[in-house]
């Protein structure tokens, strides 16, 4: 069959994290602009673009699989793929399939409508790499949700753990000036949006280029916007939560009271070989300063289980840590050699079987906790923001309470998305809580 090289409609299909579901923003505002329409599915679309992960070589297995299928069963479709696995496989993605027609970087995002148009004069672009002058244009964005934002600070990386590939395929760090994220975020207040996510893989890392002003800074004047209920800031790296970030915290109540803080292990001798740059009793005492500002925040972690040459001992150091502190959520994974990581090549390499073991007993135990913890909720009443329909029944609202925890509870029929109602928590489970609307819904003006 013959590809199709006139695009009239869309479908984008997302892996990964919050940077790339905003990527995905980008992309589809810019494909929007260039005329281009949403379809409901992949197979309805004439250009299907897989904006890809490849921080685990799992969902990068997948992507390739997907590319084989689509092109099986769409075969006049154009594929754009973009993200990490673009930025890591870039032209040899080209031979995987005829109907791949480009293949873009993270750092190259904004130059869809380029290659779009390079695809329909019979081209296959290949953009990658990066541009510290790229343009950053925040009118481009088609964001989805009415009730929250997502703002880019930072771009890329700096760290060079030792397992990760997001420095090779996001490059390094480059942070947007004070004046133009606030600009941005101003402009979301004044739409209606409620809940603000700042962005960035090492947030906490962020200089203005302009004045050197630092996270804390930027914080609190976000915090200062009229209209703002909510505002979130993801990845914080332990090694750059400096005192003034926990006193912005502790004095804003508008900023969640929930931190993502990974800490990859609880041995020593495992953060030194990832390159971390701290220590088990250096993230506890970060830990503790910041319960002591802000006591009823919830921390949620990363966890890597499996890293070349961990010993039961280092393990057990692991399920130690989280024992101590607590947190409310953990994401956990098996190490995943990366091409170009110094990690890859390390040894002695821990057994797949050992590995799930591992997993399987630190779930169990993370599992037990935040339902303990989830628990103590039982009884208390939770402002929540309304995100959504509940997933398991279309007669309940789910929504996030002001620490991040999901609650889901029955419609009364007065209250709509973006409302924040008071939620009695009858239940709770380690993943959310039940409970009823408890008086009105409060529905927030909008800032003009
Ligand atoms: N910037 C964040 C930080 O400082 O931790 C993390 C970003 S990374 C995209 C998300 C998580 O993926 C990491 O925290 C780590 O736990 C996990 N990860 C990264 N590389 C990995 C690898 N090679 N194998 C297994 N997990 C990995
Ligand atoms: Fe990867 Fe480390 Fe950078 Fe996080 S801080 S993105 S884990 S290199």
């Amino acid at each position: 069959m013959k590809i199709n090289l006139i695009m009239k409609t869309f479908f984008v299909e997302t892996w990964g994290c919050q940077m790339n579901q905003h990527d995905t923003e980008l992309i589809e505002g810019q494909l929007r602009q260039h005329g281009l329409a949403p379809a409901q599915e992949a197979n309805q679309a004439d250009l299907v673009v897989l904006n890809t992960c490849s921080v685990r070589d799992k969902p990068v297995q997948k992507i390739i699989s997907r590319i084989g299928a689509l092109a099986k069963s769409n075969p006049s479709t154009i594929i754009g793929v973009c993200g990490c696995v673009a930025e890591q496989e870039a032209g040899a993605l080209l031979d995987r399939s005829r109907t791949v027609g480009f293949v873009i970087g993270p750092g190259q995002t904004a130059r869809i409508r380029d290659a779009v148009q390079a695809v329909s004069q019979g081209e296959r672009p290949v953009f990658t790499g990066f541009d510290a002058e790229a343009e950053y244009n925040y009118h481009t964005i088609f964001r989805k949700s009415t009730t929250r934002g997502m703002v880019t600070v930072i771009e890329g990386c700096n760290e060079f753990c030792t397992f990760c590939i997001v420095p090779y395929t996001r490059g390094r760090e480059v942070s947007r000036p004070v004046e133009h994220v606030l600009t941005e975020v101003r402009a979301l207040a004044a739409e209606g949006v409620k809940e603000v996510e700042l962005l960035g893989q090492t947030i906490n890392a962020y200089r203005c280029p302009e004045t050197g002003a630092d996270l804390a800074v930027l914080l609190e004047k976000v915090a200062l916007i009229e209209g703002l209920l909510r505002i979130r800031f993801i990845t914080s790296h332990p090694r750059h939560f400096n005192q003034p970030l926990i006193d912005v915290l502790a004095h804003h109540p508008n900023i969640f009271r929930y931190l993502h803080l990974p800490i990859q292990s609880g041995s020593n001798s495992m953060l030194t070989k990832m390159h971390r740059k701290y220590t088990r009793e250096e993230y506890l005492d970060l830990v503790n300063r910041i319960r002591a500002a802000a006591p009823e925040i919830n921390l949620s972690t990363d966890i890597i289980v499996g890293f070349p040459g961990e010993t039961d001992d280092d393990f057990e150091q692991t399920m130690d840590i989280l024992e101590t502190v607590r947190f409310g959520q953990v994401f956990a994974f098996g190490f995943s050699p990366r091409p170009k990581t110094p990690a890859a090549r390390y040894t002695p390499i821990i057994d797949n079987e050992i590995i799930s073991e591992r997993l399987q007993r630190l779930f169990a135990l993370t599992s037990r906790i935040s339902r303990e913890l989830n628990e103590t909720l039982v009884g208390s009443t939770v402002q929540v923001l309304i995100d959504g329909v509940s997933r398991l029944n279309d007669d309940h609202w789910q929504g996030r309470g002001e620490d991040n925890r999901v609650a889901n509870f029955p419609k009364l029929g007065r209250e709509e998305i973006g409302d924040v109602v008071s939620v009695e928590i009858g239940r709770a489970g380690p993943h959310s809580l039940v409970g009823e609307i408890v008086g009105g819904a409060t529905r927030l003006p909008v800032v003009e």
